[in-house]
């Protein structure tokens, strides 16, 4: 019997270990080069209001294979050089497979796997789509008592928990997440301390809500998430307010969330992929457009995918944000 956090962080790490996760499912940087762009000249402006800080730390964690950060890498080349040349490029993954596919477009970058390892200094780090795959914890309550979810031979079985039971609704299940909760508690201590700012793109809620949010892709379709551990990719919705209450308290200012679709529309995802499509023939013009409004149609991934920026207190609004 093993405790869901930890059956989850098992299952993960050996899927990532042993698969190409882009078999399963795809995400905003393979759908679109323009979301990588756009987010790199997000960086370049923050990066100005921070004072152009040289050097600086652009971070990525969970960076799959690469493509955001490439994509971020030509864009800040082309069109802010000053910080193409002062900003050091670190990498947190944990999967050798992804690191080696990261190595092939990112050569000059420095891995980590967590963020403790860092160096110091003023920093802008991107997470999409990664504290989703960070492990969870489900609690039930029964009555007066507190059950937590546990998993034994491929099922949920109920232990009861020292914690007290709450005021959720009776019977719900109730998540919480630990290791994405510590991570953005220490980013929003290093950005506060040392100057810098933190973008995370995600898919959850706004407003925290019970349910089993927790969910399998294998061989690109959805599946029992806990059998055969290992061969499936496991993610959790991302409470963003739990995650704004946890960066407040370590002292950050926190921006949104904000669905995607409204935040990348706002930072110039379409003008930048109709400047992309000109040159091109006007099938492929086409297919460019249509991936791009994937990203930001409310009904496909703009609404359930919402950003979240962390910044110092009294930092400008940063792009994308303005009220
Ligand atoms: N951001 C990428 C990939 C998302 S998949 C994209 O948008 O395409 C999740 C990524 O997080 C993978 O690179 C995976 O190997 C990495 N990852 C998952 N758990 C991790 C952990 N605990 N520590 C570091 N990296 C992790």
């Amino acid at each position: 019997m093993e405790r869901l956090d930890a059956f989850m962080a098992r299952a993960n790490a050996a899927y990532y270990a042993t698969h190409d996760p882009f078999a399963d499912f795809t995400t905003a940087p393979e759908i679109s080069q323009a979301f990588g762009e756009v987010l790199g000249l997000w960086a370049a402006v923050v990066w100005q209001s921070m004072g152009a800080p040289d050097p600086v730390l652009l971070v990525e964690a969970g960076p799959g294979r690469g493509t955001l950060m490439a994509d971020a890498r030509r864009a800040i080349a082309r069109a802010a050089p000053a910080f193409g040349s002062a900003l050091r490029l670190h990498l947190i993954e944990t999967s050798l497979r992804l690191r080696t596919a990261q190595a092939a477009v990112l050569p000059e970058a420095t891995w980590h796997d967590r963020l403790a390892t860092l160096p110091d200094g003023p920093l802008i780090l991107f997470a999409n789509e990664f504290l989703d795959a960070l492990p969870i914890r489900q609690f039930v309550r029964r009555g007066e008592v507190l059950m937590e979810r546990f998993v034994e031979n491929g099922r949920f079985v109920e232990r009861i928990s020292d914690s007290p039971p709450g005021d959720g609704p009776d019977g719900a299940v109730v998540e919480r997440n630990d290791a994405a909760q510590g991570l953005v508690a220490a980013v929003a201590q290093r950005v506060t301390a040392e100057s810098g700012a933190t973008l995370l793109l995600d898919y959850g809620p706004a407003v925290s809500a019970p349910g089993d949010s927790l969910q399998a892709v294998r061989d690109g379709k959805p599946a029992d998430p806990l059998s055969e551990a290992g061969t499936a990719d496991l993610t959790a919705h991302v409470d963003f307010a739990a995650l704004a209450e946890v960066a407040r308290d370590a002292g950050a200012s926190v921006y949104g969330p904000v669905p995607q679709g409204v935040f990348l529309t706002r930072i110039g995802l379409m003008q930048r992929t109709g400047a992309l499509a000109r040159s091109q023939p006007p099938a492929r013009a086409a297919a460019m457009m249509a991936s791009a409004q994937r990203l930001i149609e409310p009904d496909r991934m703009g609404r359930l995918f919402k950003a979240m920026a962390l910044c110092p207190p009294g930092c400008p609004t940063p792009p994308g944000f303005e009220a």
